[in-house]
């Protein structure tokens, strides 16, 4: 029997290959390893496709969702809540700045937080929520925000596993997975929906100033070189994963659709089978 790979990156890689191999050449010859222009030039072309005013670059995920709780400022013991189904740095990062994480159940049809258990769970030290939209089904960000609102908490997004996905509001609008919150993170781990060939990551916002404090904490609390204003970390994406990446993001679209082909495949093969229920 034939091995079939969930996420077959090599088959992807042999289509793009010609690209990526002159892409990856590229930033070697050019010396410019670290911040170079291929990383501004990814930053600009995902604030472009995700229609978001900042896109910050760092190096994964898990550092994406530490450098957003950092910037709001939060006090150890405060409660941020988040869906108890979700990969463990969601809920490690809460635990490692010494925040109190609160976990939530999730809807048994979506995989995604259950904005009525994440009401109950608000007490008055909840300073944040962190809903996660899973396999590119985004939580519902219209009731969420609104609690949020109501109860005057940050919203930053888990677009780990989303990111392209559109989110539709009930007037019919649509906004991208990880730009309706306070702050949006993802990751660009090899096996994500956009992934590079090592570890990445990015943060997104529309607040300018949470975009320029988080810029400074990403890079050691510097806003001026060797000034160093706060206490920050080291996290940056090399510029050979932002050149592969500005390739992958203009196919994105395009895999995201070939993922919904091949789940729609799925979809109608168990359709009748007692053992089997799919996700709405
Ligand atoms: C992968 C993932 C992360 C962490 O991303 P890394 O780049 O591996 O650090 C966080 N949250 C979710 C939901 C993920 O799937």
């Amino acid at each position: 029997m034939q091995k079939l790979a969930m996420v077959d990156l090599l088959g992807q890689y042999e289509k793009i290959k010609t690209e990526i191999d002159q892409a990856v050449l590229g930033v070697i010859a050019s010396s410019a390893y670290i911040n170079g222009p291929e990383v501004k030039s990814f930053q600009k072309e995902l604030e472009t496709y995700l229609h978001c005013k900042h896109v910050i670059p760092c190096a994964n995920g898990t550092d994406a969702l530490q450098v957003a709780m950092m910037a709001l400022k939060l006090e150890p013991g405060d409660e941020v809540i988040t869906a108890d189904f979700t990969y463990a740095a969601t809920a490690e990062v809460i635990g490692l700045l010494r925040l109190k994480p609160v976990l939530v159940d999730v809807l048994p049809g979506t995989f995604t937080i259950d904005p009525d258990a994440l009401e109950r769970a608000i007490t008055p030290k909840t300073k944040a929520i962190v809903p996660v939209h899973l396999f590119g089904q985004c939580a519902q960000m219209e009731r969420i925000m609104s609690i949020a609102q109501k109860h005057n908490l940050y919203v930053i997004e888990d677009t780990a596993q989303a990111i392209g996905s559109d989110y539709r509001f009930s007037n019919g609008t649509t906004q991208k997975a990880g730009t309706i919150g306070t702050i949006g993170c993802t990751s660009f781990f090899p096996s994500k929906n956009l992934g590079c060939y090592g570890d990445g990551g990015a943060i997104f916002t529309n607040d300018d100033d949470l975009a320029a404090r988080m810029r400074m904490i990403a890079n050691h609390g510097q806003s001026v070189q060797y000034y160093h204003d706060e206490i920050g970390v080291n996290s940056r994406l090399d510029s050979i994963q932002a050149a592969i990446l500005r390739i992958k993001l203009r196919h994105l679209d395009a895999y995201a659709a070939a993922r919904n082909r091949a789940a729609a495949y799925y979809d109608k093969a168990f359709a009748n089978h007692p053992a089997a229920s799919i996700p709405v």
